[in-house]
């Protein structure tokens, strides 16, 4: 499974990184993004983000996964196979 964010629908709120910190994190720009490990998939942080940012779900983290995207009021977490 894996999972990308389209920052520009993201409200900042938080939610996913509460639900699975080690799928999203928050960076102080106030947005959400990815991560695979120490890999931060943002701009900032050297990588490519949104559609291109795609990182894979670590095992067992599905789940939790799924929930952040059905519970993201942005609608912005997108999961792909
Ligand atoms: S739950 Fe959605 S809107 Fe909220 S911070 Fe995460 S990606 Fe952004």
């Amino acid at each position: 499974m894996k999972v990308w964010i389209d920052q520009d629908l993201c409200t900042g709120d938080g939610l996913c990184e509460e639900i699975a910190p080690d799928v999203f994190v928050l960076l102080d720009d106030g947005l959400a993004y990815v991560r695979e490990g120490d890999t931060i998939y943002a701009a900032a942080k050297g990588n490519p983000e949104g559609a291109a940012g795609v990182a894979k779900v670590p095992e067992g983290q599905e789940a939790d996964t799924i929930e952040s995207a059905e519970e993201c009021p942005g609608e912005c977490i997108f999961i792909e196979p």
